[in-house]
């Protein structure tokens, strides 16, 4: 039988392997960084990276939400950093907590050691998810899993793909020991209310205390769907409030935004 040893990589080597973290954004005031890895198993009309594959909170980025989607070609990444040159970046910051955002983290062959590091460090570690691949939870605090979709067949029409998995990895998170949470986005008259009231359901037959966070829906992509208005999310959060116990919204409503708008600067570490 094969040891463990055996499947871990030589120093050396897992210096040289390619991440998946294309760009690194940080927040000095709390010690926050931001990992966005490139690649994904699903193929969401919404997704927020034909517009922006940058973090949204960077100064030249707040423009992103009402920002016409059409204006610029779809961006993808130059490359992505080695796992020696991720390491030798975040040695120069101060880490209390890092998340993993961007595409699909969980793909990354890396991720474990990315992990590994970061509790090494004593960061706090936050994985954002699709939910369709389980990520090694071993070095990982918090998931929080984007549930798109439950009825099948509107998730595999937004998605490309059947939901099967993320509704099993769902509950395999909450089994793991990491503090679980849900989103999703509210599309009105697609991922409108209905569906936003299965989703809660869905969370609350795992567990009503699971954190669900519903996201506004702003253009992204080529798609015929429009903003919610205010009162549609807090319509929303009402109904999801009828089978959880703690849900919230995010909604930009403000067109300009500048830095005197956000809770702390984030800049570009690479
Ligand atoms: S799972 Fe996220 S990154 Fe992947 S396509 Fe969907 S929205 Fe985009």
């Amino acid at each position: 039988m094969a040891t463990l040893t055996e499947f871990t990589p030589s120093l050396s080597a897992l210096k040289r392997s390619l991440t998946h973290v294309y760009h690194i954004a940080y927040a000095p005031a709390i010690k926050k960084a931001y990992l966005f890895h490139w690649g994904c198993n699903l193929k969401c009309k919404g997704c927020l990276c034909h517009k922006e594959i940058n973090c949204m909170a960077l100064e030249e980025n707040l423009d992103v939400v009402f920002r016409d989607p059409r204006l610029r070609p779809p961006q993808t990444p130059a490359g992505s950093l080695s796992f020696d040159e991720l390491i030798t970046i975040l040695e120069k910051v101060e880490l209390a907590e890092v998340a993993f955002e961007g595409q699909e983290a969980s793909l990354d062959p890396t991720l474990p050691e990315i992990c590994r590091y970061l509790k090494g460090r004593n960061a706090r570690v936050v994985l954002h998810t699709n939910g369709v691949a389980k990520a090694d939870t071993a070095n990982i605090d918090e998931v929080i899993v984007s549930l798109k979709a439950v009825t099948p067949r509107i998730y595999q029409e937004y998605t490309g793909l059947s939901n099967s998995f993320v509704l099993e990895n769902f509950k395999r998170y909450h089994d793991s020991s990491v503090l679980l949470k849900a989103e999703s986005v509210f599309i009105p008259g697609y991922i409108g209310f209905d569906e936003t009231e299965k989703i809660a359901r869905f969370i609350s037959s795992v567990d009503k205390s699971i954190p669900y966070r519903i996201d506004a829906y702003f253009e992204s992509g080529d798609n015929p769907w429009r903003a919610p208005e205010p009162a549609e999310m807090k319509e929303a959060v009402g109904i999801a409030k009828q089978h959880l116990a703690n849900v919230y919204s995010t909604q930009q409503t403000k067109r300009e935004l500048t830095k005197a708008d956000l809770l702390y600067e984030v800049i570009r570490l690479y």
